[in-house]
């Protein structure tokens, strides 16, 4: 038994060590994806903005234009006024004419509020573009860490397979069936040490039979608290 105890803990290493490597690269993944989705974001950020400020934009050339034509009335009605003869009609163009003056006014603040909108608009896309700039960067060496990453993960996966399958052989198939079942329902840790009486997998005592039984070591024994397979370690091993 002391043996076949002893191949468990070796088949627990070897489980452990594929779980850390999957691990790893899983977290790399994640990390891409979630990289990825900020590159996504920043995109659809800076293409709001730009459709915003192209809108404004076009409202400005409106007004501009309107401007325009706004002034060519405004000189023509001024040209008009020195061949009026009737002051009422005299009074009611100059009124036109300052009418025409102040909506030309306002217009023109309004295309000034427009290019100061516009300015502040361009700043923040050029801010987005930085960011993604710097985002686009990070996604492209992580997706080339991954990939050098899980070439690496497979090879040392398939080494740790055939160490695996080797100890596997060794070990009686109930034994085994039993490591397994406790792999799957114990958080791919089936085997727990015991030091100086308690269970290092779930921090428990183990009663003194036991733990006296472990040391000798002739039986599977399991922690009365976790379930896992125990094996004795001497404090100094560790
Ligand atoms: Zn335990």
């Amino acid at each position: 038994m002391k043996e076949q105890i002893q191949a468990l803990v070796q088949l627990q290493d070897i489980d452990n060590q594929a779980n850390k490597v999957q691990i790893e690269l899983e977290e790399g993944r994640a990390k891409l994806t979630s990289l990825e989705t900020d590159l996504q974001e920043l995109a659809e950020k800076i293409s709001i903005q730009t459709e915003e400020m192209q809108a404004v934009q076009k409202r400005q050339r409106e007004l501009e234009g309107e401007i325009e034509a706004a002034k060519a009335l405004a000189e023509r009605s001024r040209e008009r006024l020195s061949s009026i003869k009737s002051n009422r009609e005299y009074k009611a163009l100059l009124r036109e004419i300052d009418d025409g003056s102040k909506r030309i006014a306002d217009m023109e603040e309004e295309v000034m509020e427009i290019m100061t909108q516009v300015e502040e608009t361009q700043k923040v896309i050029s801010g987005l573009e930085e960011e993604k700039k710097a985002v686009a960067t990070a996604v492209e060496d992580e997706t080339a860490n991954v990939s050098s990453r899980s070439a690496d993960v497979e090879k040392k996966l398939k080494t740790f397979e055939s160490s695996r399958s080797k100890i596997c052989a060794s070990v009686e198939p109930q034994i085994l069936s039993r490591y397994n079942l406790i792999l799957r329902n114990r958080d791919s840790m089936a085997m727990a040490a015991v030091e100086d009486a308690v269970c290092k997998a779930c921090h428990m005592g183990i009663p003194p039979q036991i733990y006296n039984e472990l040391q000798v070591g002739d039986r599977m024994l399991f922690c009365p608290h976790c379930d896992r397979i125990l094996y004795w370690r001497k404090p100094e091993e560790e």
